[in-house]
Protein backbone atom coordinates (compact mmCIF):
# COMPACT_ATOMS: atom_id res chain seq x y z
CA UNK A 1 0.00 0.00 0.00
CA UNK A 2 0.60 3.74 -0.54
CA UNK A 3 2.18 5.55 2.04
CA UNK A 4 1.90 9.18 0.19
CA UNK A 5 2.63 11.83 2.75
CA UNK A 6 -0.44 14.45 3.25
CA UNK A 7 0.41 18.52 2.92
CA UNK A 8 -2.35 20.69 4.22
CA UNK A 9 -1.18 23.95 2.56
CA UNK A 10 -2.86 27.37 3.08
CA UNK A 11 -4.14 29.88 0.74
CA UNK A 12 -3.74 26.98 -2.03
CA UNK A 13 -6.37 28.50 -4.45
CA UNK A 14 -3.95 30.50 -6.52
CA UNK A 15 -0.87 31.91 -6.94
CA UNK A 16 2.16 30.29 -4.73
CA UNK A 17 -0.06 28.33 -2.67
CA UNK A 18 -1.22 26.40 -6.11
CA UNK A 19 2.08 26.14 -7.53
CA UNK A 20 3.24 24.98 -3.88
CA UNK A 21 0.53 22.16 -4.06
CA UNK A 22 0.78 21.22 -7.42
CA UNK A 23 4.93 20.21 -7.25
CA UNK A 24 3.86 19.14 -3.86
CA UNK A 25 1.75 16.51 -5.86
CA UNK A 26 4.02 15.88 -8.20
CA UNK A 27 6.38 14.82 -5.60
CA UNK A 28 4.74 12.26 -4.03
CA UNK A 29 2.13 13.85 -1.28
CA UNK A 30 -1.32 13.82 -1.25
CA UNK A 31 -3.03 17.40 -0.91
CA UNK A 32 -5.31 19.12 1.67
CA UNK A 33 -5.77 22.66 0.13
CA UNK A 34 -7.07 25.48 2.08
CA UNK A 35 -8.48 28.30 0.71
CA UNK A 36 -10.69 31.26 2.10
CA UNK A 37 -12.08 31.34 -1.81
CA UNK A 38 -13.19 27.84 -1.58
CA UNK A 39 -15.93 28.74 1.33
CA UNK A 40 -17.29 31.04 -1.80
CA UNK A 41 -16.73 28.66 -4.52
CA UNK A 42 -18.61 25.91 -3.10
CA UNK A 43 -20.81 24.27 -5.43
CA UNK A 44 -19.28 26.32 -8.79
CA UNK A 45 -17.91 23.01 -10.78
CA UNK A 46 -15.60 25.03 -13.14
CA UNK A 47 -13.94 27.01 -10.55
CA UNK A 48 -11.41 25.63 -8.04
CA UNK A 49 -10.87 23.58 -6.35
CA UNK A 50 -12.70 21.65 -8.52
CA UNK A 51 -9.95 22.73 -11.38
CA UNK A 52 -7.22 22.22 -8.81
CA UNK A 53 -8.10 18.69 -7.52
CA UNK A 54 -8.18 17.75 -11.32
CA UNK A 55 -4.88 19.24 -11.80
CA UNK A 56 -3.68 17.14 -8.84
CA UNK A 57 -5.38 14.16 -9.83
CA UNK A 58 -3.21 14.28 -12.77
CA UNK A 59 -0.24 13.75 -11.38
CA UNK A 60 -1.44 10.96 -9.01
CA UNK A 61 -2.25 13.26 -5.91
CA UNK A 62 -5.57 12.58 -3.80
CA UNK A 63 -7.02 15.99 -3.27
CA UNK A 64 -9.24 17.47 -0.62
CA UNK A 65 -10.54 21.03 -0.44
CA UNK A 66 -10.46 22.55 3.29
CA UNK A 67 -12.46 25.88 3.24
CA UNK A 68 -11.44 28.34 5.59
CA UNK A 69 -10.15 31.63 6.78
CA UNK A 70 -6.88 31.02 8.94
CA UNK A 71 -7.56 34.57 10.84
CA UNK A 72 -10.88 32.64 12.36
CA UNK A 73 -9.29 30.92 14.83
CA UNK A 74 -12.35 29.37 16.01
CA UNK A 75 -11.82 27.17 12.48
CA UNK A 76 -8.86 25.67 12.79
CA UNK A 77 -10.12 22.88 14.59
CA UNK A 78 -12.89 22.01 11.77
CA UNK A 79 -10.00 22.57 9.16
CA UNK A 80 -7.83 20.08 10.56
CA UNK A 81 -10.41 17.97 11.31
CA UNK A 82 -11.82 17.74 7.67
CA UNK A 83 -8.05 16.39 6.98
CA UNK A 84 -7.99 13.82 10.00
CA UNK A 85 -11.35 12.15 8.29
CA UNK A 86 -10.31 12.40 5.23
CA UNK A 87 -6.80 11.27 5.37
CA UNK A 88 -5.79 10.29 8.99
CA UNK A 89 -2.53 11.59 8.72
CA UNK A 90 -0.73 15.13 8.61
CA UNK A 91 2.91 15.15 7.59
CA UNK A 92 3.49 18.64 6.04
CA UNK A 93 1.81 22.17 6.78
CA UNK A 94 2.71 24.86 4.72
CA UNK A 95 1.54 28.09 5.78
CA UNK A 96 1.36 30.07 2.85
CA UNK A 97 -1.89 32.21 2.87
CA UNK A 98 -1.08 35.58 3.22
CA UNK A 99 -2.73 39.02 2.23
CA UNK A 100 -1.31 43.14 1.60
CA UNK A 101 -2.75 45.64 3.06
CA UNK A 102 -5.88 47.35 1.36
CA UNK A 103 -4.01 50.34 0.51
CA UNK A 104 -0.26 51.13 0.57
CA UNK A 105 -0.11 54.23 3.14
CA UNK A 106 2.55 56.37 4.33
CA UNK A 107 4.07 54.75 7.97
CA UNK A 108 3.15 57.73 9.64
CA UNK A 109 -0.52 57.37 8.57
CA UNK A 110 -0.97 53.37 8.82
CA UNK A 111 -4.47 53.01 10.29
CA UNK A 112 -4.75 50.51 13.59
CA UNK A 113 -7.74 48.87 11.29
CA UNK A 114 -5.08 47.72 8.41
CA UNK A 115 -2.65 46.43 11.01
CA UNK A 116 -4.98 44.39 12.53
CA UNK A 117 -6.25 43.00 9.55
CA UNK A 118 -3.03 42.08 8.12
CA UNK A 119 -2.04 40.83 11.36
CA UNK A 120 -4.64 38.25 11.90
CA UNK A 121 -3.79 36.67 9.17
CA UNK A 122 -0.31 36.50 8.30
CA UNK A 123 1.15 36.65 11.98
CA UNK A 124 -1.68 35.35 14.42
CA UNK A 125 -3.48 33.18 12.50
CA UNK A 126 -0.55 31.64 10.75
CA UNK A 127 0.94 31.05 14.29
CA UNK A 128 -2.54 29.26 16.03
CA UNK A 129 -2.96 27.23 13.14
CA UNK A 130 0.32 26.18 13.26
CA UNK A 131 0.82 25.20 17.49
CA UNK A 132 -2.65 23.57 16.74
CA UNK A 133 -1.18 21.44 13.67
CA UNK A 134 2.28 21.14 15.33
CA UNK A 135 0.21 19.69 18.55
CA UNK A 136 -0.82 16.44 15.70
CA UNK A 137 2.59 16.21 14.29
CA UNK A 138 4.12 15.83 17.34
CA UNK A 139 1.40 12.59 18.07
CA UNK A 140 2.20 11.32 14.34
CA UNK A 141 6.11 11.78 14.64
CA UNK A 142 5.95 10.03 17.94
CA UNK A 143 4.05 7.02 16.89
CA UNK A 144 6.46 6.52 13.83
CA UNK A 145 3.65 7.47 11.74
CA UNK A 146 5.15 11.10 9.71
CA UNK A 147 6.97 10.75 6.32
CA UNK A 148 9.36 13.39 6.95
CA UNK A 149 6.91 15.98 9.86
CA UNK A 150 7.58 19.47 8.83
CA UNK A 151 6.17 22.54 8.89
CA UNK A 152 7.44 25.79 6.00
CA UNK A 153 6.42 28.96 6.60
CA UNK A 154 6.27 31.18 3.35
CA UNK A 155 6.99 34.77 4.47
CA UNK A 156 8.78 37.53 2.51
CA UNK A 157 11.68 39.09 2.45
CA UNK A 158 9.51 41.84 3.39
CA UNK A 159 10.22 40.28 6.59
CA UNK A 160 13.59 42.18 6.99
CA UNK A 161 13.53 44.98 3.69
CA UNK A 162 11.67 47.87 4.89
CA UNK A 163 8.92 48.86 2.98
CA UNK A 164 7.76 52.33 4.85
CA UNK A 165 3.96 52.51 2.62
CA UNK A 166 3.37 48.81 4.10
CA UNK A 167 4.91 48.81 7.44
CA UNK A 168 1.90 46.64 8.52
CA UNK A 169 2.76 43.93 5.96
CA UNK A 170 6.49 43.71 6.71
CA UNK A 171 5.73 43.32 10.35
CA UNK A 172 3.43 40.42 10.02
CA UNK A 173 6.00 38.87 7.77
CA UNK A 174 9.17 39.45 10.65
CA UNK A 175 6.35 38.19 12.92
CA UNK A 176 6.05 34.82 10.96
CA UNK A 177 9.90 34.56 10.34
CA UNK A 178 10.20 34.56 13.96
CA UNK A 179 7.70 32.03 15.04
CA UNK A 180 9.62 30.02 11.89
CA UNK A 181 12.34 29.99 14.58
CA UNK A 182 10.39 29.87 17.73
CA UNK A 183 8.53 26.41 16.30
CA UNK A 184 11.74 24.98 14.69
CA UNK A 185 13.62 25.40 18.48
CA UNK A 186 10.36 23.92 20.00
CA UNK A 187 9.96 20.85 17.37
CA UNK A 188 13.30 19.74 17.21
CA UNK A 189 13.70 17.14 19.69
CA UNK A 190 10.42 15.84 18.45
CA UNK A 191 11.67 14.92 14.92
CA UNK A 192 10.14 18.15 12.77
CA UNK A 193 11.84 20.46 10.78
CA UNK A 194 10.32 24.03 10.64
CA UNK A 195 11.61 26.49 7.42
CA UNK A 196 11.58 29.83 6.24
CA UNK A 197 11.16 30.46 2.85
CA UNK A 198 11.27 34.13 2.33
CA UNK A 199 10.03 34.63 -1.77
CA UNK A 200 10.84 37.90 -3.41
CA UNK A 201 8.45 39.73 -5.98
CA UNK A 202 6.90 37.12 -7.24
CA UNK A 203 4.54 36.97 -10.38
CA UNK A 204 0.88 36.55 -9.20
CA UNK A 205 -2.56 38.45 -8.31
CA UNK A 206 -0.93 39.80 -5.39
CA UNK A 207 1.70 42.04 -6.99
CA UNK A 208 -0.64 42.68 -10.51
CA UNK A 209 -1.69 46.13 -9.43
CA UNK A 210 2.00 46.75 -8.87
CA UNK A 211 3.59 45.11 -12.03
CA UNK A 212 4.38 48.41 -14.16
CA UNK A 213 6.58 49.33 -11.28
CA UNK A 214 8.33 46.26 -10.24
CA UNK A 215 8.89 46.14 -14.50
CA UNK A 216 10.38 49.28 -14.17
CA UNK A 217 12.63 48.96 -10.97
CA UNK A 218 13.48 44.93 -12.51
CA UNK A 219 14.60 46.28 -15.85
CA UNK A 220 16.63 49.12 -13.62
CA UNK A 221 18.68 46.14 -11.66
CA UNK A 222 16.43 45.72 -8.56
CA UNK A 223 16.69 41.81 -8.48
CA UNK A 224 20.33 40.56 -9.25
CA UNK A 225 19.32 37.96 -11.59
CA UNK A 226 17.01 40.23 -13.90
CA UNK A 227 13.64 38.95 -14.05
CA UNK A 228 10.36 38.38 -11.79
CA UNK A 229 10.28 35.35 -9.33
CA UNK A 230 7.46 32.83 -10.66
CA UNK A 231 5.63 30.81 -8.69
CA UNK A 232 7.15 27.62 -9.82
CA UNK A 233 10.61 29.55 -8.18
CA UNK A 234 9.27 29.28 -4.49
CA UNK A 235 7.11 25.95 -5.08
CA UNK A 236 10.74 24.01 -6.05
CA UNK A 237 12.12 25.80 -2.46
CA UNK A 238 9.54 24.28 -0.80
CA UNK A 239 9.61 20.80 -2.36
CA UNK A 240 13.39 20.19 -1.70
CA UNK A 241 12.63 21.52 1.96
CA UNK A 242 10.22 19.65 2.60
CA UNK A 243 11.45 16.16 0.52
CA UNK A 244 14.53 16.24 3.74
CA UNK A 245 17.07 17.87 1.02
CA UNK A 246 18.20 20.05 3.89
CA UNK A 247 17.51 17.77 6.84
CA UNK A 248 20.02 18.67 9.51
CA UNK A 249 18.92 22.28 9.19
CA UNK A 250 16.33 23.07 11.14
CA UNK A 251 15.50 27.02 11.22
CA UNK A 252 17.03 27.88 7.72
CA UNK A 253 15.65 30.50 6.24
CA UNK A 254 15.34 29.92 2.22
CA UNK A 255 15.06 33.53 0.08
CA UNK A 256 13.89 33.15 -3.31
CA UNK A 257 14.37 36.19 -4.25
CA UNK A 258 16.81 36.12 -7.49
CA UNK A 259 19.60 37.61 -5.31
CA UNK A 260 18.00 39.94 -3.42
CA UNK A 261 19.51 39.23 -0.37
CA UNK A 262 22.73 40.38 -1.47
CA UNK A 263 23.97 44.27 0.00
CA UNK A 264 25.24 46.08 -3.21
CA UNK A 265 27.13 49.50 -3.56
P1 LIG B 1 -2.34 35.57 -3.92
O1 LIG B 1 -2.12 35.41 -5.39
O2 LIG B 1 -3.11 36.75 -3.42
O3 LIG B 1 -2.98 34.22 -3.37
C1 LIG B 1 -3.20 34.08 -2.00
C2 LIG B 1 -4.28 33.03 -1.78
O4 LIG B 1 -4.49 32.93 -0.35
C3 LIG B 1 -5.61 33.45 -2.39
O5 LIG B 1 -6.23 32.34 -2.98
C4 LIG B 1 -6.36 33.96 -1.19
O6 LIG B 1 -7.77 33.90 -1.32
C5 LIG B 1 -5.88 33.06 -0.09
N1 LIG B 1 -6.09 33.66 1.22
C6 LIG B 1 -5.99 34.96 1.55
N2 LIG B 1 -6.30 35.13 2.84
C7 LIG B 1 -6.62 33.92 3.33
C8 LIG B 1 -7.04 33.48 4.59
N3 LIG B 1 -7.23 34.34 5.60
N4 LIG B 1 -7.26 32.16 4.78
C9 LIG B 1 -7.11 31.29 3.77
N5 LIG B 1 -6.73 31.67 2.53
C10 LIG B 1 -6.47 32.96 2.31
O7 LIG B 1 -0.93 35.65 -3.15
P2 LIG B 1 0.51 35.08 -3.53
O8 LIG B 1 1.25 36.14 -4.25
O9 LIG B 1 0.38 33.72 -4.11
O10 LIG B 1 1.16 35.00 -2.08
C11 LIG B 1 1.16 33.81 -1.29
C12 LIG B 1 2.02 34.06 -0.07
O11 LIG B 1 3.34 34.46 -0.48
C13 LIG B 1 1.51 35.18 0.83
O12 LIG B 1 1.74 34.86 2.18
C14 LIG B 1 2.36 36.37 0.43
O13 LIG B 1 2.48 37.31 1.46
C15 LIG B 1 3.67 35.68 0.15
N6 LIG B 1 4.56 36.44 -0.74
C16 LIG B 1 4.16 36.79 -2.00
C17 LIG B 1 5.04 37.53 -2.78
C18 LIG B 1 4.70 37.97 -4.18
O14 LIG B 1 5.50 38.74 -4.76
N7 LIG B 1 3.60 37.54 -4.78
C19 LIG B 1 6.29 37.90 -2.29
C20 LIG B 1 6.63 37.51 -1.01
C21 LIG B 1 5.76 36.78 -0.25
P3 LIG B 1 -8.59 35.12 -2.01
O15 LIG B 1 -8.98 34.61 -3.33
O16 LIG B 1 -9.70 35.42 -1.10
O17 LIG B 1 -7.67 36.31 -2.09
Amino acid sequence: MDNRPVALVTGAGRGIGRAVSLDLARNGYDIAANDIAFDRSAGAAASPPAELEQAAAALGAAFLAVPGDIADLGRHETMLRAVRDRFGRLDLLVNNAGIPPLERTDILETEAESYDRVMAVNARGTFFLTQRAARWLVEEAQAGRAVRPAVIFITSISAEVSSPSRAEYCLSKAAAGMAARLFADRLASAGIAVYEVRPGIILTDMTAPVKDKYDRLIAEGLVPQGRWGRTEDVARAVTALARGDFGFSTGLCLEVSGGMNIRRL
